[in-house]
């Protein structure tokens, strides 16, 4: 029985439903005007096993334009993937998290319907190739290598001025869902497939207006006019302008929060971090040139050999330009085929050309059209999916027995120690930063006493007294290498490319680097750091982050108040006092006053100059931003200056503009934005 209240709430439901559909196709119908300049007159059919299931849409039908004519907005990847993901029962479309700006950030799951009604049990099967301890014998590793499909990743668009891979995206996407040959079939038999179509949909969505915006009737191959190149603070950044292929273990921001929980989450074996470069380029892949990291696996080069091979064998069939092991290196960690290597999986870089979604005239006088260049991702994808299919056990085994050497007992007592008695917060969020990865981290109820280790600095120490509550990261654990290359305080690069590399600098030849060539975790945080070969053996407790509670200290004070400047915390705080229009004086040096130490930078807050001040402010943002604030009955310091003394500097609330345009640096402009106005919260106005 239905009653009329439900028939008028369902009523009433299915024309919000009908409403919010008509919205979504106006949505979605708001892009079909855009002009179509990618296109040229490149008609090759994207795959030539030209067979696919009639019951899905292919995406030029879907989206109402040639695939390749011009780049997809987010709003119509997730479109097609959603269509795809409510289809087929062989795809789960999951999102991993949100942009700054609510975008949502997504990975569609595929593989044949008989692993994706497993999925459970493959997931489980490969976490524990994926962490050896827990596999009892060789027998049990074996039979989880002959009989679980091994996982690949494959990441496109993480640079959002670099397009091209996102629209491939979306064309393996529907080779997989829909595609009726054999080879497609052997990659959904063996392997399981997760597309990340777009890693920075805030990046790609603010160039794709640019070049929209300078878009004209006439068709435009000059690579440099605007409709190319876009302006400042062009595409490549995210929201708050930070490259985020150089966040993959610093892990600031939500887009690689929210990815690298998603892949150690499902460990795959193999990932693809797709790019593009200059116009009157080619297209790059692995392998890549020396230097290497020391602590790069042996098996990888193998791998990039074999994945090579079959890559250059498909762009061969075409006639296609390409090259290997040329400018690109894997030494640093932060990159998204690098940090691949460094969890233990196959990483692989991909480098088109970029057409902007139009056409380029090349240096010959031929023109690259933008379908090509998304042909051309499509195609590496499929090789390098093809590649690992065919050889999948090896793929597991190589993964399993790099993970076997990590928690090998060849390990056992290394371990990493950071502490920092007065900058809880700081440790704080290191800590959460190591765990992020899924690197476990311990810490120590008590104090304890390394009988011998390195400080950051390369020093021997012994009898270092660690206090409790510091983190402890052991190295026998299944992601050492990752462990090592972030933590470790300074890494070497070999002699002889060191020798190579001077040569070249002499010569005025540039640097055999790309790009970054020194970082460490430890040194990013400034906390005390330690290296140890004979870690004591004392229970631990794993670490999980409590944050500082605040309160005030005293009640009544004569003086006034003093808050201590050595936790990260401190600076929220004086911010939002100044913001409140409280008066307060910044020490130049430390003092010493009714038994407590403040460090230069202390801020001491007068009673008398503060006549309107709450006292219950000052105890909410004590207990909101986690920060003593001590009662002051005197203005006598028993060491360093007294309160009264011009060594203390009245502090004025700033008022914030940041500088941006030409020919500010888009990162330092976006960092600096970034601290003021998503971590300390305050008003800046941009000029
Ligand atoms: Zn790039």
């Amino acid at each position: 029985m239905v009653f009329e209240e439900d028939v008028m709430l369902l009523v009433s439901m299915k024309s919000f439903l009908i409403s919010i559909m008509i919205l979504c196709l106006s949505f979605a119908q708001s892009h079909v005007n855009e002009s179509a300049h990618g296109l040229g007159n490149y008609n090759v059919p994207f795959f030539k096993a030209d067979s696919y299931r009639p019951n899905v849409q292919p995406p030029d039908e879907f989206l109402g334009f040639t695939l390749g004519s011009r780049p997809a907005h987010h709003d119509e990847v997730m479109n097609y993937f959603n269509y795809l993901d409510k289809l087929l029962d062989n795809i789960n479309l999951v999102e991993y998290g949100r942009t700054y700006e609510g975008k949502p950030l997504v990975y569609l799951m595929i593989s044949s319907k008989r692993n994706m009604t497993n999925i459970k049990d493959i997931k489980n099967s490969i976490s524990l190739l994926s962490d050896p301890r827990k596999i009892e014998n060789s027998k049990t590793a074996n039979k989880i290598i002959k009989n679980t499909p091994a996982i690949a990743w494959m990441a496109y668009g993480i640079h959002g001025d670099e397009i091209s891979s996102t629209d491939a995206a979306i064309q393996l996407a529907y080779q997989l869902a829909a595609g009726d040959d054999s080879a497609t079939k052997k990659i959904l038999k063996e392997l399981v497939i997760s597309i990340d179509p777009n890693e920075n949909p805030d990046g790609r969505e603010r160039y794709l207006q640019q070049l929209l915006q300078w878009r004209g009737e006439v068709v435009n191959s000059d690579a440099s006019s605007l409709d190319h190149s876009g302006l400042w603070p062009y595409g490549r950044g995210n929201h708050y302008l930070f490259d985020l292929n150089r966040d993959w273990f610093s892990s600031v921001h939500p887009e690689t929060k929210g990815k690298v929980s998603a892949i150690l989450n499902w460990n795959p074996q193999f990932l693809v971090d797709s790019h593009e470069m200059g116009s009157m380029d080619t297209y790059l892949f692995n392998p890549p040139r020396a230097p290497y990291n020391p602590y790069m696996p042996k098996t990888i080069f193998k791998w990039w050999d074999k994945i090579a091979k079959d890559q250059a064998a498909a762009f061969d069939e075409y006639g296609w330009s390409y090259y290997t092991g040329d400018w690109n290196e894997e030494v640093f960690p932060g990159y998204g085929s690098s940090w691949g290597i460094y969890i233990g999986l196959v990483g692989i870089l991909y480098e088109q050309s970029g057409a902007d979604g139009s056409i380029v005239k090349k240096e010959d006088g031929t023109i690259t059209t933008y379908r090509e260049t998304v042909h051309h991702q499509f195609i590496s994808s499929i090789a390098n999916l093809q590649t690992i299919a065919n050889q999948k056990e090896e793929l597991l085994r190589d993964y399993y027995n790099n993970r076997k050497k990590a928690v090998s007992t060849k390990n056992a007592g290394k371990a990493f120690i950071f502490s920092s008695k007065s900058n809880k917060t700081r440790l704080n969020e290191l800590g959460e930063t190591i765990k992020r990865q899924t690197i476990e981290v311990y810490t120590n109820k008590n104090d304890l006493k390394l009988p011998k280790a390195i400080n950051s600095s390369g020093e021997t120490v012994t009898r270092q007294n660690i206090p409790a509550g510091s983190l402890i990261i052991p190295l026998d654990q299944p992601l050492n290498i990752l462990i090592n290359n972030i933590l470790s305080f300074d890494i070497r690069l070999d002699t002889k490319s060191m020798e190579k590399e001077r040569k070249k600098l002499l010569k005025n030849q540039g640097s055999t680097l790309y790009d970054v060539t020194a970082w460490s975790l430890s040194h990013a945080y400034g906390t005390d750091s330690y290296y140890t070969e004979v870690m004591p053996k004392i229970s631990l407790k794993p670490f999980q982050a409590i944050p500082n509670k605040g309160k005030l200290i005293g009640k009544d004070p004569r003086y006034g108040w003093a808050v201590k400047s050595d936790d990260d915390q401190f600076y929220h705080l004086v911010g939002k006092l100044l913001e409140n229009k409280i008066k307060a004086w910044c020490a130049k040096e430390g003092f010493k006053i009714e038994g407590e130490y403040f460090p230069r930078g202390s801020i001491v807050i007068r009673n008398n100059s503060n006549k309107n001040m709450k006292v219950g402010l000052l105890k909410d943002l004590a207990s909101k931003y986690g920060v003593d604030i001590f009662a002051i009955n005197t203005a006598l310091a028993t060491d360093g200056p007294d309160l009264g003394s011009s060594n203390f500097t009245m502090l004025i609330e700033p008022r914030i503009a940041i500088i941006s345009g030409p020919p500010t640096s888009t990162y330092s402009f976006g960092a600096t934005w970034h601290l003021i106005d998503y971590k300390m919260k305050s008003r800046a106005s941009l000029i």
